[in-house]
């Protein structure tokens, strides 16, 4: 048995694991490194989780497998809540993780699809291509630029893998930009798969979706998770849209190929886990509020920063902003931050600053940031 050479050069762990690791056997480090909501998730999730774990109890309650393409009721919440109700059930998939479906489009594109996506940016975009050997081509945000996205700088491809409001800038595309990037891909037969992880942060009139004309369903699919506005990473809770109007280059459909694609080789998402998402999006105040909060965190933060001198980037419709700054601040204050050049090799001397901080934490953070420069 021989791995491929390809899974052989990847890193043993993820930026995300080697950040954690930098800050080891330093002693009380506050971390504004991380990606993860702190939580908690709220009561009322929490109350329903138990009654449906409760039905498992019993052998009449008890449930075995559930729908590969994930249970009814979920995805008709999901369509109302996020889609206005404009797709069928049968367009719509429950996952266990954007990361997991991103693999899954990935692989089954397969090698010969060449892959576009903005840097910096999520790693899976590129690593996922790389383990299949499929080509890749990067479009650098420029700071001079603001990092703001320009869809005009985007060249034929295969697969465009956006984020949008993006990973790590903050900043999200606009209906003209993400218009270009549809006409663009409509122009050289290619794809979009919009990640919208972060979607519900968005605070200007920026689209949440990327379904803002007819024309998108025919050429991008788009990916939503609850694990960072509704704290859900630990549960594993996601979807995918497949439009059924998106057809591969021999006219064949996408949506027939994914639902063929996904039951051979998946077996669905816990019972339990689409309960608490059913739960949530019945009662939507319950994490609206909390990435409202989130969102004053970021805006408070920008402002410290930038009262201290610093010149800051994005924040705006993500939870994430950016800081120039040469200044080592484990070294210094025993702060955790994450370098941008962990994304992307050419960004070294900015960091990113991260809103998901918890209550206690944000006190901490916030004190010695105002005593430390
Ligand atoms: N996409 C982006 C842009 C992310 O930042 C993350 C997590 O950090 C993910 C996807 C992973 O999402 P999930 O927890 O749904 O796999």
């Amino acid at each position: 048995m021989a791995l491929l050479n390809r899974v052989k050069d990847l890193k043993k762990i993820n930026i995300f694991q080697e950040i954690i690791l930098k800050a080891r056997g330093v002693s009380d480090v506050v971390s504004l490194a991380v990606g993860d909501n702190p939580g908690p998730i709220p009561e009322l999730v929490i109350e329903e989780l138990i009654e449906e774990a409760r039905l498992f109890l019993t052998p009449g309650g008890h449930k075995g497998y559930p729908p590969e393409e994930g249970t009814a009721l979920l995805k008709e919440l999901i369509n109302q809540v996020f889609y206005n109700g404009q797709f069928s059930n049968e367009e719509i998939f429950i996952s266990d993780g954007i990361k997991t479906d991103l693999f899954r489009f990935q692989t089954l594109f397969g090698p010969s699809a060449f892959s576009r996506f903005y840097a910096p940016g999520y790693p899976t975009y590129k690593e996922g291509c790389q383990i299949i050997g499929a080509q890749t081509g990067a479009i650098y945000l420029d700071p001079k630029n603001h990092f703001e996205p320009d869809a005009d700088l985007v060249a034929p491809f295969d697969v465009f893998y956006l984020c949008s409001p993006n990973n790590p800038t903050g900043i999200a595309m606009s209906e003209d930009q993400i218009r270009t990037l549809c006409n663009k891909a409509k122009n050289c037969g290619g794809l979009i798969v919009h990640d919208a992880c972060y979607s519900p942060y968005i605070q200007t009139k920026k689209p949440k979706t990327i379904f803002i004309d007819e024309g998108a369903k025919e050429c991008a699919v788009e990916l939503g998770s609850f694990s960072k506005w509704a704290a859900f990473s630990g549960i594993r809770l996601s979807w995918a849209v497949v439009p059924k109007e998106v057809k591969l280059n021999d006219g064949s459909s996408l949506l027939k190929a994914y639902t063929s694609f996904l039951n051979a080789t998946f077996n669905g998402v816990s019972w339990l886990s689409q309960k608490m998402g059913c739960t949530l999006l019945k009662n939507t105040h319950l994490f609206l509020n909390q990435v409202q909060l989130t969102m004053q965190r970021v805006q408070e933060m920008k402002q410290l920063f930038r009262s201290k001198g610093f010149e800051v980037f994005g924040g705006i419709d993500g939870p994430y902003f950016l800081v120039k700054t040469e200044v080592d601040f484990l070294e210094k204050y025993k702060i955790l931050t994450m370098p941008l050049s962990s994304f992307e090799p050419d960004y070294e001397g900015f960091i990113r600053v991260s809103g998901f901080v918890s209550e206690k934490n944000w006190q901490i953070i916030t004190t010695r940031l105002q005593n430390s420069f």
